[in-house]
C-alpha cells in the first residue's frame, strides 16, 4: 500500500504544543485552525433531531437520498445557471472522502499525474499518492494570490496528466481564481477537480463554479464551511456523467451509504434561508478587513486581497524564513497559534497562515501579540 508516502500535518505539531501551553496557564490564541467558530444554524439541527426522532437512523441509498441529490443538483442551477442532474451527484461523508474517491477512479496507472499547485491544501498531494498517481506540482506565486492558470498548467501537461486539481477560494491563500482564468483552465481539455468547499464563504466577489465552463469536470462540495457544519461529516461529488457508476461502486464498497439523518438535515441546510449563515458571512468578512487594515502596520503585504474562505497568507520570510521555526517561536514567545507555510508544500515556506476563525476580539489581541513580536525581532536585526 501507498500509506508511508502519506505525510502528517505538521499544524498539529503546532496545536499540540498549543494545547500544553495552554493546560500549563498560558493564554493561547488559536489562529491556526481551518474550521468555523460559529454553531450550526438551529433549523438544521432541529431536521437533525426531528430525523432521529422519526427514527431515520438506517442506511440509505449508496449515493445519498434522492431528496438531497435534488437539492444539491438545484442548488448548483440556481446559483450558476448549470445544468446538472441528481444522477450526477454522489453524497459523501465529507468532500474529503469525496476527493479520494475521485482520485481513485480517474488514476489508473503509477505513471498517471493529477498537477496541483504549490502551495496547497495538504490533503491533495497525500491523497494523489495514496490512490497511486504522481503529485505534479507548479509553482505558484504571490504576486498571482498562489492560483494556478492556464499558462503555468501548460508547461507541465503532457500524456500522463489525469487531471488539473483547482481550488477557489484556497486554502491558504484565501484567493479566487477569475472567470478568465477560469474559463482559459476549462479550455485545456484535461480534466478539472475543482474543490468548491469554501464557495458561500466570499466577500465582495462572485466565486465562479468549474461546472460553469466545462463538463468534464468533478466538482467536490460540502456542508462543513458554509453551514458551520464540520463534525457532521457529509459532502458531496458532482461528477460526469461516464463517471458515475465507478465512483458509485467505490462509494458502495468503502462506505456503505453516508449518514441518513445528516442527510436530511442537509436538505433543510440547501433548502432553506438561514439567517445565521448571513450573520457568519457579515463576521467574516469584517474580521477579514480588520486584519487586511492592520497587516501594513505590521510591515506585511498581501499582494492579492484574499477575498474568500477564513484565511491570510501571511510573508514572514524578512523576520525568519523556516516557517515552523517562527510559528512555534511565535506560539512559546507571545501565545499565538499559526500554521506554518511549509505544511502546504515548499512553495509556502516563509509564510503563516492565519485563520480568522475566532473572534475579533481574540484576533485584535493577536494582531497586537504579533507586532510585539516583529518588533522585537527588527530591533534584534538592526545593525548596532
Ligand atoms: N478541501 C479544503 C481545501 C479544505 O480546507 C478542507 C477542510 N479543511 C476540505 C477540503 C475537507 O473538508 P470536509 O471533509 O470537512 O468536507
Amino acid at each position: 500500500m501507498n500509506t508511508d508516502k502519506v505525510k502528517p500535518f505538521i499544524v498539529m505539531d503546532i496545536l499540540e504544543r498549543a494545547l500544553r501551553l495552554e493546560k500549563e496557564g498560558s493564554p493561547i490564541i488559536h489562529l491556526e485552525i481551518g474550521e468555523p467558530d460559529f454553531r450550526t444554524p438551529q433549523s438544521i439541527i432541529d431536521e437533525a433531531v426531528e430525523s432521529l426522532k422519526k427514527g431515520q437512523t438506517h442506511y440509505t441509498d449508496s449515493r445519498g437520498i434522492i431528496e438531497l441529490r435534488n437539492a444539491i443538483a438545484s442548488y448548483y442551477s440556481k446559483n450558476y445557471g448549470v445544468n446538472v442532474s441528481e444522477e450526477q451527484v454522489l453524497v459523501t461523508m465529507g468532500s474529503s472522502p469525496g476527493l479520494l474517491l475521485v482520485l481513485s477512479a480517474i488514476i489508473d496507472s503509477q505513471s498517471d499525474e493529477v498537477i496541483i499547485g504549490n502551495p496547497c491544501y495538504p490533503c491533495y498531494p497525500n491523497f494523489i499518492n495514496f490512490a497511486g498517481g504522481i503529485p505534479r506540482y507548479v509553482e505558484t506565486s504571490e504576486e498571482e494570490g498562489f492560483q494556478l492558470n492556464a499558462r503555468i498548467i501548460k508547461k507541465v501537461l503532457n500524456k500522463r496528466t489525469r487531471a488539473v486539481l483547482i481550488n477557489s477560494p484556497s486554502n491558504p491563500s484565501g484567493t479566487l481564481i477569475g472567470r478568465e482564468d477560469m474559463k482559459e483552465i476549462a479550455g485545456l481539455g484535461v480534466p478539472v477537480i475543482s474543490d468548491e468547499i469554501y464557495h458561500g464563504l466570499v466577500y465582495d466577489d462572485k466565486p465562479h463554479s468549474i461546472l460553469e465552463f466545462t463538463d468534464n469536470a468533478f466538482v467536490l462540495n460540502g456542508f462543513s464551511k458554509l453551514f458551520a457544519m464540520t463534525g457532521w461529516r457529509l459532502g458531496y461529488i458532482i461528477a460526469p456523467k461516464e463517471f458515475v457508476r465507478k465512483i458509485h461502486v467505490l462509494l458502495q464498497n468503502f462506505f456503505i451509504s453516508p449518514n441518513s439523518f445528516v442527510q436530511r438535515a442537509a436538505v433543510t441546510a440547501l433548502n432553506e434561508e438561514h439567517p445565521e449563515v448571513e450573520e457568519m458571512k457579515k463576521r467574516y468578512d469584517a474580521r477579514r478587513r480588520f486584519l487586511l487594515e492592520k497587516m501594513p502596520e505590521l510591515g506585511i503585504k498581501i499582494p492579492v486581497e484574499p477575498k474568500g474562505a477564513f484565511y491570510l497568507f501571511i510573508n514572514m520570510s524578512h523576520i525568519n524564513k523556516d516557517s515552523y521555526n517562527l510559528a512555534i517561536d511565535i506560539l512559546e514567545k507571545e501565545g499565538v497559534a499559526m500554521t506554518p507555510g511549509i505544511d502546504f508544500g515548499s512553495r509556502g515556506e516563509g509564510f503563516l497562515r492565519l485563520s480568522y476563525a475566532n473572534s475579533i476580539e481574540n484576533i485584535s489581541e493577536a494582531v497586537r501579540r504579533l507586532k510585539n513580536y516583529i518588533e522585537a525581532k527588527e530591533t534584534l536585526q538592526k545593525p548596532s
